[in-house]
């Protein structure tokens, strides 16, 4: 880029931020995620960095807060209230600590507490009565708002002693209130406020103070600003002491000696925190000695003698490389975003379901632009948006084919679905697919038959329908890549197996629509044998609880076609069992599973299999996976690097369970 050039991106996201922080600050109601905002941000500071002189006196980077809104009186702080400097992993802490120990000359300790995302405000008591309460504004003059400050009931009206004192803290909005205040606001068919932050900020700044008062806001005190007449040397003491006045502070902070213990506070907090009643977006790591912050002194926009541990950001933005299309075996074509890799939630995405046409129409997506993604249950990565308004004018348009990108047959559009679909039963994607199904883990189970192998048989013409796995020969399997004899011998083993399991397997992995392997169980306990189901009719199969219009629909279709008729006899021929072997319908239930009503918490890298195929193997063994680990847990699975989960799991003494463990229990 020139000069020029970078000049003009410099203005655009000047003023483009400015826009999102009056947004923000002022009118409390963003425009976009705060991700969104602070990668913008951070893409400014770099470019201003590396060009000074072109740094606007307007930018975002050097300004705290936003104007105060003019209804209010506006206040002028004595000392300002300014922002934190942030730290976003641990190394960044240890460089914090770093620079304060050189400007020290010494290490200092720290006080460590909760970042508590509500808005600061400054509390004035003269001789111990509350006299004035003010917003931070952009950090040197901000509003009053004493009357609604005044509505928090754990503000005290009069201190304990008669003391002039001016303190900080932070207002917010507990979670459960948060929720009842947009429930209400929905029924009304009002705007709803995106978080508690902003619904704290918009309470606080409303004219009228009966609105603040009915909206249950909470305060923590977390500093003193000024005082008359009293010495305190450490952080921790003046917390001790505005408690002792009677201002509500936050029980959860800590003295760490060292900065190994602040790394170790930060990162417990990072699971826990989803058990507060109210939100945090981060950790506050103050210099705990007093003497010690004013020798490191400030910025023009925060104090050198604390930063913000942020979390890891839950959504984060990326681009969109390009979209790919899957023929999946019932025909259905699924795109496929492929992602610039970003990490999210502590591991890296590449790709994320797009679903359907419909959804890439709705968000407006081109290849190219920028979209912010989040893990949905922290595993499955969506993208949540797109940034038009970073688009720069390349971004090319995406439509879905006409034709099937596997076997180029005309995609049809069955009526009342979003789904684009592959109807020629031949087609190569769905054949291979559905064999994949067949020998998957809840249909025939059979060992040693993955995706890659699967796709070797076919793309060598030893397999084209299921009857054809029952018919291979040792010689032809020698001949594949990577088949040694030991491989062949248990894979041919394995398939003979597959011979005598029970109806339902077969069922399910026959992979006719709407039948899961549920309805599997059920159709074999009811009907026993394949010949008996295969000439029920509607009536007699809608007669089953469980079984529906559409099922049943479904099933006397699949079993009307020839070919069918023809496959399940050569499938008899071959030797494979066609019969229920299991207990009668309403016997009890064999408690097969070991996940059955256990919950389970997946953490860490996994190398076998992604996490959220763990998820959906565990569901379907009837267990229920969770994101935290708590006292309801049952069981932690921890892959590699495993963090705070794997150490609250055994603070916990919950048991805990390696990949290994874990494979070995779903395949029995
Ligand atoms: P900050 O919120 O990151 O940090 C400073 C603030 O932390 C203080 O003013 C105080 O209110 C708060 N705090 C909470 N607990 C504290 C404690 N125990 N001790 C001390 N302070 C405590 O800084 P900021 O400059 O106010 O805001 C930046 C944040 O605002 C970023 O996360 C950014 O994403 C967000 N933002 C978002 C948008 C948007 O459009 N979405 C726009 C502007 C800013």
């Amino acid at each position: 880029m020139n000069e020029q050039d970078v000049k003009k991106e410099i203005d655009r996201l000047t003023d483009q931020l400015n826009d999102y922080a009056h947004h923000y600050y002022v009118l409390d109601k963003p425009k976009v995620s705060d991700a969104e905002y602070d990668q913008l941000l951070s893409e400014l500071v770099t470019l201003e960095e590396k060009h000074p002189n072109l740094k606007r006196d307007d930018s975002p980077s050097e300004r705290v807060g936003g104007e105060p809104l003019d209804h209010f009186k506006k206040v002028q702080h004595a000392i300002p209230m300014l922002s934190l400097s942030n730290a976003f992993n641990e190394q960044d802490l240890r460089d914090f600590h770093r620079r304060a120990e050189q400007g020290l000359g010494h290490a200092p300790t720290y006080s460590c507490e909760l970042k508590i995302d509500g808005l600061a405000v400054t509390l004035k008591y003269e001789n111990g009565r509350f006299i004035q309460g003010a917003t931070r504004g952009d950090g040197t003059i901000g509003e009053d708002i004493t009357s609604n400050l005044k509505t928090i009931a754990s503000i005290p009206l009069r201190l304990k002693e008669d003391v002039t004192i001016e303190v900080r803290g932070e207002a917010f909005m507990p979670k459960r209130s948060f929720e009842r205040l947009n429930e209400a606001k929905e029924k009304n068919g009002e705007q709803l406020f995106a978080n508690p932050r902003n619904a704290a900020a918009g309470s606080l700044r409303q004219l009228d103070p009966k609105i603040a008062a009915k909206r249950n806001l909470d305060i923590f005190i977390y500093s003193i600003g000024q005082i008359e007449g009293k010495e305190i040397e450490s952080h921790h003491e003046a917390l001790d002491y505005v408690a002792s006045l009677g201002f509500k502070t936050n029980d959860q902070h800590q003295h760490c000696e060292t900065i190994d213990e602040v790394v170790e506070y930060c990162e417990g907090w990072l699971d826990k925190r989803a058990d507060l009643p109210y939100e945090i977006d981060g950790i506050v790591i103050k210099v705990d000695s007093l003497r010690d912050q004013e020798q490191l002194g400030f910025t023009a926009k925060s104090p050198r003698w604390a930063t913000a541990f942020k979390f890891p950001a839950e959504e984060v933005v990326t681009s969109l490389l390009d979209i790919e299309l899957s023929v999946g075996r019932t025909g259905v074509v699924t795109p496929t975003a492929i992602l610039e890799p970003v990490s999210v939630a502590g591991t890296t995405v590449k790709r994320a379901s797009l679903h359907n046409e419909d959804l890439i129409r709705e968000k407006d997506l081109k290849l190219g632009d920028k979209v912010t993604i989040k893990k949905a249950g922290d595993i499955i990565p969506e993208v949540v948006n797109v940034l038009t308004e970073q688009r720069k004018g390349d971004e090319r348009d995406f439509s879905m084919p006409t034709q099937c990108p596997e076997c180029g047959s005309e995609l049809v559009r069955i009526e009342g679905e979003v789904a684009l679909r592959c109807v020629n039963p031949k087609c190569p994607a769905q054949i291979r697919e559905g064999l994949i199904h067949f020998v998957s883990r809840n249909a025939m189970n059979i060992d040693g038959l993955g995706e890659r192998v699967i796709t070797q048989l076919f793309v060598h013409e030893l397999v084209e329908d299921v009857a054809d796995l029952y018919k291979l020969k040792r010689d032809e399997l020698l001949q594949l890549e990577r088949m040694g004899e030991k491989s062949v011998d248990n894979l041919l083993n394995a398939i003979e197996a597959s011979k005598e399991n029970s109806l339902e397997k077969l069922l399910f992995g026959l992979g006719i629509r709407f039948v899961g392997a549920k309805a599997a169980k059920t159709l074999a306990q009811h009907f026993e044998t394949i010949d008996e189901l295969k000439v029920a009719n509607r009536e007699q199969l809608e007669a089953i609880d469980e079984i529906g219009e559409k099922m049943a629909d479904a099933i006397v279709t699949y079993f009307e076609k020839p070919q069918v008729a023809e496959l399940i006899g050569e499938l008899k021929g071959l030797g494979v069992n066609t019969t229920y072997k299991g207990p009668k319908p309403g016997a009890p239930e064999e408690n097969d599973s070991y996940f059955s009503g256990k919950t389970v918490v997946l953490t860490g890298t996994m190398e076998e299999m992604s996490r959220g195929e763990a998820k959906a193997e565990i569901e379907a063994l009837g267990g229920k996976v969770t994101g935290s680990v708590s006292a309801k847990t049952d069981l932690l699975i921890a892959g590699e690097k495993a963090g705070s989960k794997l150490k609250k799991a055994e603070e916990l003494e919950i048991e805990i369970w390696d990949e290994g463990r874990l494979l070995s229990e779903l395949k029995k």
